[in-house]
């Protein structure tokens, strides 16, 4: 299997290549199809499978780039990891244009606040910023219609079940949901059957 034979955007594939990656990962094989359809996945990998660039080509594929509002939101459990897939969704989408933001604590909240006004399409982010920035209306939830809760079991055992929750409460309805989780906790199962619709399950 290829990434060619995905349905991908000229650009998206562009991106994919110059970022070094030759062929999709088995992850990538199963997850970027599905994704991409619109469909609702629940992931079950470890990291190191590739799962980032999974759902980083699954959002970049299906963004209108016309339109400079803040399309899809990702959560992770540390800001590390929200400043690494900002720059693995940054890379891949260079030739298409993608303007993407963290939104991670430890930073001024000005300069977030400053960055969400001046347009963008993708904000990936930790609970609680990500959270403070909806409720200020910094972030606008209006046109978000992906949603992806990346390490799902690290961030509900870091105690941000109740911001994930918050946060679900102001997105739009009818929404996108992707979940990646390496264990599927009884905490993790609630989410997915809350605030999914028909699953399409990957294990990896
Ligand atoms: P992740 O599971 O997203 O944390 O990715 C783990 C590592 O695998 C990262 O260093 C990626 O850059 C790398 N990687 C992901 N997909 C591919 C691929 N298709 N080909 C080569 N390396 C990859």
């Amino acid at each position: 299997d290829s990434f060619d034979s995905m349905g991908l955007q000229e650009n998206l594939l562009r991106g994919i290549y110059a970022y070094g990656f030759e062929k999709p990962s088995a992850i990538q094989q199963r997850g970027i199809v599905p994704f991409c359809k619109g469909l609702d996945v629940i992931q079950q990998a470890q990291s190191g499978t590739g799962k980032t660039a999974t759902f980083c080509s699954g959002i970049l594929q299906q963004l209108d780039y016309g339109v400079t509002q803040c399309q899809a939101l990702v959560l992770a459990p540390t800001r590390e990891l929200a400043q690494q897939i900002e720059k693995v969704m940054r890379a891949l989408g260079d030739y298409l244009g993608v303007k993407v933001h963290a939104c991670v604590g430890g930073t001024s909240v000005r300069e977030d606040q400053r960055i969400l006004q001046s347009g963008v399409h993708v904000v990936v982010g930790t609970p609680g910023r990500v959270f403070d920035m909806l409720r200020r209306q910094s972030l606008r939830p209006d046109h978000i219609k992906m949603f992806v809760l990346d390490e799902a079991d690290e961030m509900l055992s870091r105690g941000f079940k109740d911001q994930i929750y918050d946060i679900f409460q102001l997105l739009p309805g009818k929404i996108q949901v992707g979940v990646f989780s390496a264990t599927m906790p009884p905490e993790a199962l609630e989410i997915t059957r809350k605030f999914m619709n028909k699953p399409v399950r990957i294990l990896v």
